[in-house]
């Protein structure tokens, strides 16, 4: 067992109306924190009161983004609260540490400070089904130091926030823009690691994608902008003539624990999946031949996000006539039902972690 120091807090917030506060809008009373310096290695982990926390104004993570999270989620499962794969995603984290030079972590002491914080939290985890507790675990550099290089000091941060329901007035495909100019990662990039700089490229092709009346962005691969690679920051895959098609992830794609997810029940289903390379111009012959049956993105935030129109150079594909398609519904329903269990967890993907 780690040693984890408890600090109580002086007081607890009141709790907000879940159903009306969106997305990471609100956060619990407590935090994870543990602290990495080269004497100490990784050390001091604790539960204390949620703060803000003081950084050098030379901080590198504001400098260079030296810096990895994950995401995932926690569930009321009647009296019991369950985390959805939670070292699938410690596991992920791991992985974002290396790519970025973030010192390993001790993977078992973070997860029992995972599990001892929500469970400390547990009052915050929405009872309705569809709302959830967030989970952000975080690491990012804490050298004081303007020059580039790999940083000797990092804090290592877990924040709980509950969310409303993702589709509280049911499914809404959206409407998704092929990105043709701007581009999120390029193998041997950092495309595999959860990290800001990701995102940070990321958002002018959104709000262009925006602007031109679609919600989102689907990337094509930055060497020949021929290749899919992900959606927003979802995974992508498609059912193409009976056959759900993603990606291979080739090291400029998130491994999402959504898309593996939906891949392991596709398989226990018996539905055929292929990971493999797909190129925008199969797509769209497939859209000309009738066999583009469904296009959905899959990731921790919407579960699965049903495509209902791929705009690609000024001409819209309409998707199932703009409908979420069968498949999608009902991994949908299967992975709700996985996390509010109503649906047997025959793949060991939840976690119990408390009981009220
Ligand atoms: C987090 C993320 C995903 C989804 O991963 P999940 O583990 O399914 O939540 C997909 N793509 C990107 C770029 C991401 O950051």
């Amino acid at each position: 067992m780690a040693d984890i120091k408890f600090e109580p807090a002086k007081m607890l917030k009141e709790k907000p109306d879940v159903s009306k506060i969106g997305f990471g809008t609100h956060f619990t009373d407590y935090m994870f924190a543990m602290d990495y310096n080269t004497e100490k290695g990784w050390h001091d982990a604790r539960i204390i009161p949620y703060q803000d926390i003081a950084v050098s104004p030379a901080n590198t993570t504001l400098h260079y983004g030296q810096a990895v999270f994950e995401g995932m989620k926690a569930y009321r499962q009647g009296s019991k609260v369950v985390i959805f794969r939670p070292m699938d995603h410690l596991r992920r984290m791991e992985n974002s540490c290396r790519i970025l030079d973030i010192p390993e972590f001790p993977l078992e002491t973070v997860h029992e400070g995972l599990t001892q914080l929500v469970a400390q939290e547990k009052a915050w985890v929405p009872e309705q089904k569809g709302q959830s507790l967030y989970i952000r675990p975080f690491i990012f550099a804490t050298d004081p130091f303007l020059g580039v290089s790999v940083s000797e000091t990092y804090t290592l941060l877990i924040i709980l926030s509950p969310v409303a329901a993702y589709y509280a007035h049911g499914f809404a495909p959206v409407r998704i823009m092929v990105e043709d100019t701007y581009v999120r990662a390029v193998r041997g990039g950092l495309g595999e690691a959860k990290t800001p700089a990701n995102y940070a490229a990321s958002l002018h092709a959104g709000l262009v994608a925006h602007q031109k009346g679609y919600d989102q962005t689907l990337w094509l691969d930055g060497v020949e902008r021929k290749y899919i690679e992900e959606v927003g920051s979802m995974n992508i895959l498609f059912k193409i003539d009976g056959v759900v098609v993603t990606p291979e992830l080739d090291g400029s794609i998130l491994n999402g624990v959504t898309r593996r997810t939906v891949l392991a029940v596709a398989k226990e289903w018996g539905v055929p999946v292929s990971e493999r390379r797909i190129s925008i111009d199969e797509v769209r012959e497939a859209y000309r031949n009738g066999k583009l049956e469904e296009v959905f993105g899959s990731g921790t935030a919407a579960v699965i996000s049903p495509v209902g129109v791929l705009g690609y150079k000024g001409q819209d594909m309409v998707i199932n006539g703009g409908k979420t398609g069968p498949f999608a519904r009902k991994m949908y329903d299967y992975i709700e039902g996985l996390h509010c269990g109503e649906v047997e967890d025959t793949q060991g993907f939840i976690e119990i972690v408390a009981e009220m």
